[in-house]
């Protein structure tokens, strides 16, 4: 155990001592003998090959799959730990070359399974079990598929596309420095920190923060937009020309299993409930005592607490939220720490922000944070680890299927944020920290439903404007009319916040990724009512929509806990709780 917690670095000890050990290329050896033997099986490949051999197949190809995302998740992760690191990013390079032989030499599989007639795929998946949704969800590709010697010039075009401009955009952003004066002194900044500000009591440096980040991102507008247009081209080549999606936003929502429907839905309730976030913010202006916010203010303090956490304390309050909630997930979240699977020390060259990264089904996930000790990063800290906990509860099923899809993989992350923040909420006993904590509640929650949703809507006017020849400047154009909209009269917006766009690295890396959040937001306030209305009975059900990971369509698990993602009603559900809690939020006097 690493008890007591303290700030560090992760190991990756059980996936390979270094990039250039032994082991490692005894796993290179062994997966180019697994693919080698895997290939034998193409012509095994017919329409009467008995569902034994084929369940040998598939259980072959996961085997290779298993040594495969090792390798890769231990080249992500060393890169992530240090992005300057040339050894890393080299190791980097060198996978994903390799990774795309390996795909395309195991690709004849999943062609042939696609281009299977209904009925001998049915007869084959009769008795897949925990393979069958995989082996299903992949047939809804049918008819985007190309043949393979097509499918095969794009994964390795790719290598050297778009994953080469993904790597490109990390490093040259994370290689930014902010500078700023704060108490008479310049400090060089990452975007980490430089962002602590835009949380800050003292209006001044919030503005600054701001300011120094767009005038950094704004200066290399013009060459971040042109990556961005690249990418955005590339998609709609690929994704509407050859493949055939009826729109961008499509691909995307199939790779999630969400119908179109179903997310023309969500963006619509969002842009209707838009006044609700505008009402808060004319709440928060009355409790800064001014006419309107600045665009600098939406995140901005109500009480002046600068309430700190050390790590040690915040890593036992999460654990405790969580073990209140099922001592069994508590034990969970603790693997990440006794393990040293967690990032937790901030260092320049480390990638910023957080995340969790789960390599393969029976190995602990690897967890990214940023800790400086603020409210936020403690919530952060809970988020990441809800992740964690979620592959952990799902382990159970093959390495195909225990990943849950996008719309379901914040479902834990932000449950466990809410369950956090009841903790601190029951236990604070200073009425201003209690009042700040409900106001970042909303904060919160305006970040991961509001501004994602508008992330979502400003992507998909992107894809068409790209597709019309939109310059770098247009297109940040366009993004100002999207946050005039978003924001209507209740905030006023300076010019640098069209910029906004290039500094989002995901609208780069997965487009339409985004409107997972709100997905996963609202669902998990709804799940949080049920809770809170239902208590013991509730947590059954909830544990079982985590346990079945990606073993099933979304729909179908949350069909099974009665919820219906169709239904417009279900999603305003979601705002009707943030509306009650504005209502709290109101009735509090307002003091200065
Ligand atoms: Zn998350």
């Amino acid at each position: 155990m690493t008890l007591p917690y303290t700030l560090s670095r992760w190991s990756l000890a059980d996936l390979f001592p270094t990039h250039d050990s032994a082991e490692m290329q005894a796993a290179f050896d062994s997966l180019e003998a697994r693919v080698s033997s895997f290939e034998v099986n193409r012509a095994r490949l017919s329409l009467d090959l008995p569902v034994a051999e084929f369940m040998d197949i598939v259980r072959q190809l996961e085997a290779a799959s298993y040594q495969a995302y090792r390798i890769y998740g231990f080249a992500q992760l060393a890169f992530a730990a240090d992005t300057q690191d040339q050894a890393a990013s080299a190791f980097i390079g060198r996978v994903e070359q390799f990774m795309a032989g390996f795909q395309n030499r195991v690709l004849f599989f999943s062609l042939w399974w696609k281009e299977l007639d209904a009925e001998p795929a049915a007869r084959l998946m009769a008795n897949a079990g925990d393979y069958r949704y995989w082996l299903e969800e992949m047939r809804h590709f049918k008819p985007h598929t190309l043949s393979e010697p097509e499918e095969k010039i794009i994964n390795i075009k790719d290598v050297t596309g778009v994953s080469a401009l993904h790597n490109l955009y990390d490093a040259i952003t994370n290689r930014y420095v902010f500078k700023m004066e704060v108490d008479g002194e310049m400090k060089e900044l990452t975007r980490g920190e430089l962002m602590v500000y835009a949380r800050h009591h003292d209006p001044d440096l919030r503005a600054r923060a701001y300011q120094e980040l767009y005038r950094v991102y704004g200066e290399e507008g013009p060459i971040l937009g042109q990556m961005y247009q690249t990418l955005v081209r590339d998609w709609r080549n690929e994704q509407v020309d050859l493949r055939h999606f009826s729109s961008p936003i499509s691909a995307r929502n199939l790779i999630n299993d969400i119908p179109d429907q179903v997310v023309d839905t969500l963006l619509e309730v969002c842009q209707r409930n838009a006044v609700l976030f505008q009402r808060y913010f004319r709440l928060k202006a009355r409790w800064q005592g001014v006419e309107r916010i600045r665009r600098y203010d939406v995140y901005a303090p109500v009480a002046k607490s600068e309430k700190r956490y050390d790590y040690a304390a915040a890593a036992k309050m999460v654990l405790d939220s969580f073990g209140e909630f099922d001592p069994n997930v508590a034990s969970l979240a603790e693997c990440v720490f006794a393990e040293d699977h967690l990032d937790s020390e901030v260092r320049k060259g480390k990638l910023g922000g957080a995340f969790c990264h789960t390599v393969v089904n029976d190995v602990t996930p690897w967890v990214l944070v940023n800790f400086q000790g603020r409210p936020d990063d403690v919530a952060t800290l809970a988020h990441e680890l809800g992740h964690a906990i979620h592959a952990m509860l799902a382990a159970q099923h093959s390495l195909f299927t225990f990943h849950s899809c996008l719309p379901l993989a914040e479902t834990a992350s932000t449950f466990g944020e809410m369950m956090l923040i009841d903790k601190l909420l029951a236990e604070e006993t200073d009425a201003g920290v209690r009042r700040d904590m409900l106001f970042r509640q909303v904060d919160d929650a305006y970040a991961t439903i509001m501004r994602q949703a508008f992330f979502a809507l400003y992507e998909r006017q992107a894809h068409e404007l790209v597709q019309q020849g939109a310059t770098a400047d247009d297109l940040a154009g366009a993004y100002m009319e999207n946050l005039r909209t978003q924001f209507g009269d209740a905030v006023d917006l300076s010019d640098e916040f069209r910029w906004e766009w290039v500094s989002i690295s995901h609208i780069y890396q997965v487009p339409f990724y985004v409107y997972a959040y709100t997905f996963g937001q609202l669902l998990v306030f709804s799940l949080y009512q049920q809770y809170k209305a239902e208590g013991e009975s509730f947590k059954p059900r909830y544990l079982k929509i985590l346990s079945a990971g990606g073993s099933e369509a979304p729909a179908r698990i949350l069909a099974e806990a009665g919820i219906d993602i169709y239904s417009a009603e279900f999603w305003q559900g979601g705002f009707d709780v943030l509306a009650g809690l504005l209502d709290q939020l109101e009735a509090i006097p307002v003091t200065r």
